[in-house]
């Protein structure tokens, strides 16, 4: 199979899941239970670089107890998603954000980088194979997981691998909400700390997640939904929710002012949020980066200078926020219903991304 000018050999699961068994899942696929019939494998050694890409039936892995990925956390992943379009194709969004930012990922935690047209390629190797995976209701998609791990062997801490392994998975995603958009209810965590500066903060590795389940069962433990997070020095300026960036909407209708906190080094740089600030300027808005303190947060709810505020990741898109709380403080974003700009958004970008609207800035890629 040739893709990308990439060639992928294809090794078929001699035993695939049937029509009838696929269709009972893909009625309610959820988020990230069931897996499709295939994966893509490469290996890269420092001896041979990349070798050849593999599609293979999918499975466990068989890994040595002492491969480094186990012990070290040399492991970084991405997220992004097929739509079925509104022709029947089949087209992603953006994925050579996604391979450039898988390589900015492997760079920080010291490994080998992949290739775009690798990335982009594999994407395209498992579709084709598993295309029967991507739901047709346009509100569900197929969720692909790319992730690489360390995988020499040996406990020896002072360098990191000598070999990895890119894998590639895929999983139908249901609709993120099923009973129309629900607003979240946020925590703000001044006793945790996502990213630090020189930290990993920027890459999507898996260590970062493992720091931040406890912030985020102290969340729910105060009746949360999500944590957010605030920078390491003051707990004071807001960075992110959970794996997911923040708007605040400033003003209403046609002249609303949306704002997301800068880049600074402890946010992971999501696409959603690029393509966002392009969006909202193409719906008349006004669409910067800037710095917003949990203070200003408050007050600008308290005084309807800040109307709506939201968060966007691909997994749920756009999520609106409610509700605030802290430890000597709660309160409630607007009516605490999703607001009118965030929902002109949201619809905007999943029409895009559907392919029930033009593609003005090319960012779809048909698979
Ligand atoms: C993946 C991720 C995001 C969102 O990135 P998208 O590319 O929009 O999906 C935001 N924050 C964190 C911490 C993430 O891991």
């Amino acid at each position: 199979m040739s893709t990308s000018g990439v060639t992928f050999s294809v090794e078929r699961n001699p035993s695939p899941l049937s029509d009838d068994a696929r269709a009972a899942i893909l009625a309610a696929p959820g988020f990230g239970r069931y897996f499709t019939d295939h994966m893509v494998r490469i290996d890269w050694t420092a001896e041979d670089g990349w070798g050849q890409g593999r599609v293979v039936p999918y499975g466990p892995l068989s890994l040595d107890p002492a491969t480094s990925a186990l012990h070290y956390g040399q492991e970084i992943f991405e997220g992004l998603k097929a739509y079925r379009q509104a022709d029947g194709s089949i087209a992603t969004f953006r994925p050579d954000a996604n391979a450039r930012r898988f390589q900015r990922s492997a760079r920080r935690l010291a490994m080998a980088e992949l290739p775009e047209e690798l990335f982009v390629g594999s994407l395209q190797a498992l579709a084709d194979i598993d295309q029967g995976w991507v739901p047709n209701d346009p509100a569900e998609s197929l969720y692909f997981r790319p992730f690489m791990i360390a995988t020499e062997v040996g406990l020896g801490v002072n360098k990191p691998s000598s070999s990895y392994t890119y894998l590639l998975i895929a999983s139908p995603a249901g609709a993120y909400f099923t009973s129309g958009v629900k607003p979240v209810k946020v925590w703000l965590s001044t006793e945790y700390t996502r990213a630090a500066p020189g930290g990993t903060g920027e890459a999507k590795c898996a260590g970062n997640y493992a720091a931040a389940f406890v912030a985020q069962a102290h969340a729910t433990a105060q009746g949360c939904d999500q944590v957010v997070w605030l920078d390491a020095a003051e707990h004071r300026w807001v960075e992110e929710m959970g794996g997911m960036n923040l708007y605040f909407v400033h003003g209403s209708g046609p002249s609303a002012r949306i704002v997301t906190p800068a880049l600074t080094g402890t946010l992971l740089p999501g696409v959603t949020r690029d393509s966002l600030l392009t969006l909202a300027g193409d719906l008349g808005h006004v669409a910067e980066e800037g710095k917003i303190s949990t203070d200003e947060w408050r007050e600008g709810n308290a005084s309807g200078a800040i109307t709506e505020v939201f968060a966007c990741g691909t997994a749920a898109v756009i999520t609106p926020v409610g509700s605030v709380k802290s430890a000597n403080d709660s309160w409630t974003v607007g009516d605490g219903a999703p607001g009118p700009v965030t929902m002109q958004l949201r619809e905007k970008l999943l029409a895009l991304q559907t392919g029930q609207e033009p593609d003005p800035h090319g960012w779809m890629l048909k698979l």
